[in-house]
């Protein structure tokens, strides 16, 4: 059963003018897919339709099978851990901004859970500990280490489903390629979906969807969407 599926999904935010003409695709549960394409071509669009910012006007879209205009808020939140591409930190320490949402949780307990949650390579590329104030009063982190907590936030709640949109688009390419590998080593089961528009950065997807004007263009691995050109 796929993690997730879009059936012939149409939508437009306004009813005069289409953003998705009928758009399907399968993304298998575990797998490690990428969804690129030009600016504008609706791939955070995909993203705001699964967490249900819009519903389609027709087509459906599936979550483990089950169409999720029958799956409440907080499963689907469960299901789907999303990192923007700016993530806002609040002016607290690096464990608060990691545990934001666990209730009472102390920071002993909150890094135990996600050092459970095999965090441990991302929280170790960090300068400093968990106690360490960051933002307006404290410690400025850069883009990078900033998208690492935000990273570290999302998946110490362990979602299914892994949604980066851009996440580490504004990021330099070194960066950009130590975080992913990061996020490789701790997420293997995990279906991990990555919108992205530079093609070096997903090489190693098992699949990549090419989004151009709301329609799939093309499919397949970065090999054979390769040897295609
Ligand atoms: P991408 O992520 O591929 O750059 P988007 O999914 O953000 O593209 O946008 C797809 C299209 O939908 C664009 O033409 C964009 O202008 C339009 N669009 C995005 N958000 C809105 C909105 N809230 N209202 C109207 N049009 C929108
Ligand atoms: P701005 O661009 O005005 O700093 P952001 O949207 O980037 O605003 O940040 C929103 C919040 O995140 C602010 O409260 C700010 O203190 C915090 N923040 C911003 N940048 C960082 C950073 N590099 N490290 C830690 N916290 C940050």
């Amino acid at each position: 059963r796929p993690a997730v599926t879009f059936d012939n999904v149409v939508f437009g935010y306004e009813p005069d003018r289409t953003i998705l003409h009928g758009l399907s695709l399968e993304i298998p549960a575990g797998s490690k897919v990428a969804i690129v394409g030009p600016s504008g071509a609706g791939k955070s669009t995909i993203a705001r339709l699964l967490f249900r910012f819009y519903d389609p006007q027709a087509g459906r879209i599936l979550i483990d099978g089950q169409d999720i205009l029958g799956v409440t808020q907080i499963s689907l939140r469960k299901a789907l851990g999303i990192v923007p591409q700016d993530s806002v930190l609040f002016n607290d320490t690096i464990g608060y901004n990691i545990a934001y949402g666990r209730d009472g949780a102390g920071l002993a307990e909150i890094e135990a859970a996600a050092r459970g949650a095999a965090l441990g390579p991302l929280i170790e590329r960090l300068p400093q500990g968990f106690e360490t104030e960051v933002g307006e009063r404290g410690l400025k982190l850069s883009g990078g280490e900033k998208q690492r907590v935000a990273i570290a936030r999302t998946l110490v709640k362990n979602p299914p489903i892994l949604l980066l949109d851009e996440a580490t688009s504004a990021l330099d390419t070194r960066t950009e390629q130590d975080i992913l590998a990061t996020l490789n080593a701790v997420s293997q089961d995990r279906t991990t979906i990555s919108i992205a528009h530079r093609l070096s950065t997903i090489a190693d997807a098992d699949a990549i969807f090419v989004l151009d004007q709301g329609r799939l263009a093309e499919s397949g691995t970065h090999a054979a969407l390769l040897r295609r050109d």
